[in-house]
């Protein structure tokens, strides 16, 4: 069963070791143990329904606290300090297209707000509904989770939109396939959503982002239905797919797709290597990025990442016997570790591998071809349980990301971090800072920043801390030409920076479809962009 309050599945714990609380003590300060407000008294606030009676609607109070927010850090302290004071009025959960279009014609009429909602997992703020608007009802997707058809000819199945990350890979696994759209929220993470909020899988490098994945499908809009062509590729005009993708629920809601899949690979195997620098290791990923080697991953950690992933594993022993390794061949006090993996046959893995070598010690580095891959793919989906555990300890965490052209990463990345790490000086507040590079392409790569501070006494206050973190951060990328997101999305946080990005008419254009498309404003009204 899903947590009501944090992140995943009630049954699935990752404790931090405590070696790795003294680490973080020592960086941060000790934390204070402070509590969490129970479920129960977060049922009790709930305000009265004022949704119109409707059949395929249920007022059920803990149905409207489980998808009043997603994971985003202002949704963590609204639900774990009480402070949420916005909820649907009713949830949804459609079988079917039709039942979809009974909402949309329901919410037309009524003049509702209508909020998808895949896994809960967006952290961008997608799913929080409007202060003092409209009735808001969730339509959660979770019932439209089938393989409807699987086309082995074309290599290509189509899903119902609420299908979640698990669910599709058994669903494709049966019959020798998979998609390969790995986002670290795979476990509670949907088609649907992926599609609207362009989401980007850990392997990436290989599969591809869920842009060229996504062939076709269908999508219930308040002005009518839309079925997206179904051909393999075009030169007819714009692209609807890219209309669809990154809409954020403003189009309307995403009912089934169709998806480009492959034959499961015959082996699959994930290394690591270190480098002695952050410096050497870009330019050693950035040149294997542009040779092309055929990798399934690369995810380069900085110093700092790569000490704290050391720490967290609980293995002291074992650091301590890795670091005087890494040192004695060359890897200095500040290694930089880069886990890659290796996806498809037996001679063309081995090969890349050899490739790769040749790389790695042709800038400076080492491979380490035991236990560290490993342990990365074995914990893969379990690490974002630690915020859990890091919240009840008296922690915050949260994550950012970018994207930026070789020739401006570094400097980017470096500024983000500096940013981030003096941010809260003047509250006295130490932060920890680590980044990686995660996805990379021959002409730039992403930057993915994950920073952990205090909880104040004050939830305000613990607020306050990563507003002030994430506007230097969000203007440092801007202030660079940057995205504001590679994966995640634009949600409410990043809303602001949107238009720097699209530029006037850009804005405008994107304003103008959904005006089009949604004339009453009854989709996710607020979210990505807004319209005056
Ligand atoms: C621990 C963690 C790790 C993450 N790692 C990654 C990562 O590696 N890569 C990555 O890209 N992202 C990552 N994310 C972000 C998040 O998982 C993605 O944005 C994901 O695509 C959201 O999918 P979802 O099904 O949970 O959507 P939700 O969170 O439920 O919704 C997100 C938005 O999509 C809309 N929506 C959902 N389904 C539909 C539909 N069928 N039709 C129309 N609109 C719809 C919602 O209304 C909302 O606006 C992570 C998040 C967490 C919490």
């Amino acid at each position: 069963m899903k947590r009501i309050q944090g992140w995943g599945n009630i049954d699935t714990d990752y404790p931090v070791p405590e070696p790795a609380r003294e680490y973080l003590s020592k960086a941060v300060g000790k934390p204070l143990k402070l509590p969490n407000i129970p479920v129960k008294e977060l049922l009790a606030k709930i305000p009265p329904s004022t949704c119109p009676n409707h059949p395929l609607i249920t007022a059920d109070p803990e149905e409207r606290l489980k998808h009043a927010r997603g994971q985003s850090l202002n949704d963590w302290v609204d639900m774990f300090d009480g402070l949420i004071d916005t909820y649907p009025d009713g949830v949804a959960y459609p079988t079917s297209k039709d039942d979809v279009r009974t909402l949309i014609e329901f919410a037309e009429r009524e003049h509702i707000n209508l909020i998808p909602y895949g896994g809960g997992s967006s952290v961008t703020g997608h799913l929080t509904p409007p202060g003092e608007g409209p009735i808001t009802i969730s339509v959660d997707l979770a019932r439209m989770n089938q393989l409807i058809d699987l086309n082995e000819e074309n290599h290509e199945a189509t899903f119902g939109a609420g299908v979640s990350g698990p669910q599709l890979e058994e669903q494709l696994r049966k019959h020798g396939y998979i998609l390969g759209h790995f986002p670290q929220s795979w476990e509670y993470s949907t088609l649907g959503g992926w599609i609207v909020t362009r989401s980007v899988g850990q392997q990436s490098y290989h599969y591809g982002r869920i842009e060229p994945l996504f062939v076709s499908g269908h999508m219930e809009t308040p002005s009518g239905p839309l079925d997206l062509p179904h051909v393999p590729k075009s030169a007819a005009g714009p692209d609807l797919r890219h209309m669809v993708l990154g809409s954020e629920a403003r189009l309307g809601i995403l009912t089934e797709a169709t998806m480009r899949i492959r034959q499961l690979p015959e082996q699959e195997h994930f290394y690591a290597a270190f480098f002695p620098s952050f410096e050497i290791g870009v330019d050693a990923v950035r040149k294997i990025a542009q040779d092309e080697l055929p990798l399934s991953m690369l995810r380069l950690s900085d110093p700092m990442e790569t000490e704290t992933t050391f720490q967290l594993s609980g293995e002291e022993k074992l650091v301590n016997l890795a670091k005087k390794g890494l040192k004695i061949f060359g890897q200095g006090d500040q290694p930089c570790m880069l886990i890659y993996g290796l996806t498809g046959n037996p001679a063309n893995n081995r090969l890349a591998d050899r490739q790769l070598a040749h790389f790695v010690r042709s800038y400076q580095g080492m491979m380490v071809k035991f236990y560290l891959g490993e342990a990365w793919v074995e914990k893969r989906f379990l690490t974002p349980y630690l915020r859990n555990t890091l919240w009840d300890l008296g922690y915050a965490l949260d994550t950012l990301e970018t994207a930026m052209p070789w020739s401006k990463l570094q400097e980017t990345r470096n500024a983000v971090v500096q940013e981030i790490a003096h941010g809260l000086e003047a509250d006295n507040e130490p932060v920890l800072v680590f980044s990686h590079i995660s996805h990379v392409y021959t002409n730039g790569g992403s930057i993915y920043v994950t920073y952990l501070y205090r909880r104040a006494q004050d939830p305000h206050e613990t607020l306050a801390r990563w507003q002030n973190l994430k506007t230097a951060a969000s203007q440092t990328i801007i202030d660079r030409g940057g995205t504001i997101s590679h994966q995640h999305g634009v949600g409410i946080d990043h809303k602001p920076y949107l238009p720097i990005e699209k530029g006037a008419l850009g804005t405008q254009m994107i304003r103008n479809m959904i005006k089009d498309v949604d004339p009453n404003n009854i989709m996710n009204q607020g979210k990505l962009i807004d319209l005056d």
